[in-house]
């Protein structure tokens, strides 16, 4: 391991290995990750890998829409296929508030020449044949919304990483980090001491423990969310089926089905021993009766594994993107609430730009940690969960 380094990110999933390859591509020699495990140990090895541009608030949009341009042309830029897979996301509406929001958010789509549309009862039926319609007042869709495989897209990093002369230490763990004067002079790690003056807190579910090392308290709470998949089946449909809290896709071509729920139940920690909890026969239960109620077709279809991993939470359910003006050289990028895995091209893109230029080509200033302080927190209504 370098005892050395321009940058140290702490953490190897998508955020960590995005930050770094964009900063090697941005000319930045000297850059190590640390990761406490191995590559994708937490949440990004154990998402739905889910991608879309359906959000509420112009800058998510914004953020979405430019990530989802490299997922869809990842294969054309960088010559790795990650089998994005599109079909849309169709968002079942069963409410009327729910309804005149989603009109709003698909005007505010349009707008930034996002593709998406309202859908009728009728139309869901005959599009969409196998979802239950009872209770339902329309839905919206948007078709270049899909899925990808996040092991390729983190196997894909890993060797554009390698390639760009990034230095990948797993099972590394960072335990503290040293500064002097206002200035961080290096990173502890249970490997030994590297010198740097600027680090990346990339620890997704253990972000708040890194903001603890350099003395803040980021709002970034871990909260258990489970998925589950079962064997496969003929291919029948096409899209990923939501209703606000439950979703399911089918992944081609091998026909598994994967599902998850989001429940609010799930308590949210101030800190977590393992970034691995345990999954639940509660869970399993829940995802299960939402999913024969919505598509009544899956009543036979077997279930063969289920996991578990971690939603890093914050107060308005979005990231913290940016740097610190308390500590000149601390930035980060975490606490993404759940729709952190498909934001992963753009915030390491845009994270390096500030890191190197000190502007970003997108305005990211809102996402500062500094908003949970001054109360100008920025909820994003298109939350799933
Ligand atoms: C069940 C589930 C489903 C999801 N579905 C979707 C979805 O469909 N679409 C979507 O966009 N998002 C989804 N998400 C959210 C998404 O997975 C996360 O927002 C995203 O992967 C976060 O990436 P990350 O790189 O910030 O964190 P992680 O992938 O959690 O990586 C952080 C890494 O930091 C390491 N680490 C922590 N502390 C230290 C330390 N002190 N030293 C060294 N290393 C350390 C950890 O080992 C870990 O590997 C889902 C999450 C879950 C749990």
């Amino acid at each position: 391991m370098k005892n050395k380094a321009d940058v140290v990110i702490v953490g190897g999933g998508i955020h960590g290995q995005a930050t770094a390859f964009n900063l090697a591509q941005k000319g930045v020699k000297n850059v190590v990750i640390c990761e406490h495990k191995y590559i994708g140990y937490g949440a990004t090895g154990r998402c739905a890998a889910g991608v879309r541009e359906q959000f509420g608030l112009p800058l998510t949009i914004q953020l979405a829409k430019a990530s989802m341009d490299v997922t869809a042309n990842f294969k054309e830029l960088y010559g790795y296929d990650i089998e994005y897979t599109p079909g849309g996301y169709l968002w079942l509406l069963y409410d009327h508030r729910d309804l005149e929001l989603w009109r709003r958010n698909i005007q505010i789509q349009n707008s930034l020449d996002v593709k998406s549309f309202l859908l009728r009862v009728e139309e869901i039926r005959e599009r969409y044949p196998y979802v239950n319609v009872n209770g339902v007042l329309a839905a919206t869709m948007n078709p270049r919304d899909g899925y990808v495989n996040p092991f390729k897209v983190l196997y894909a990093y890993t060797e554009m990483c390698r390639h760009a002369g990034v230095e990948i230490n797993t099972y590394t763990t960072v335990t503290d980090i040293k500064t002097k004067g206002g200035k961080i002079i290096s990173v502890l790690t249970d490997k030994g001491e590297i010198e740097t003056n600027t680090v990346v807190n990339c620890a997704g579910g253990f972000a708040r423990r890194v903001g603890k090392m350099v003395g803040l308290d980021l709002p970034v709470k871990p909260q258990r969310h489970e998925m589950i998949v079962t064997e496969p089946v003929e291919l029948f449909f096409p899209c990923m089926v939501i209703t606000g809290p439950w979703y399911a896709f089918q992944t081609k071509p091998h026909g598994s089905i994967l599902m998850g729920i989001s429940l609010p139940e799930e308590p949210l920690f101030d800190d977590v021993d393992s970034l691995q909890p345990q999954s639940t026969w509660h869970f399993l239960e829940k995802v299960l009766k939402v999913a024969v109620e919505i598509m009544p077709v899956l009543r036979n279809v077997a279930v063969i594994r289920q996991w578990a991993g971690w939603y890093e939470m914050t107060p308005d359910a979005q990231q913290i993107l940016g740097g610190v003006p308390e500590l000149p050289g601390y930035y980060m990028s975490c606490g993404y609430s759940g729709h952190g895995f498909q934001l992963g091209h753009i915030a390491g893109k845009l994270l390096a730009e500030l890191i190197v230029d000190s502007e970003t080509s997108i305005d990211i200033s809102k996402c500062d940690y500094g908003r949970f302080v001054r109360g100008e927190l920025m909820p994003e209504p298109g939350v799933i969960g």
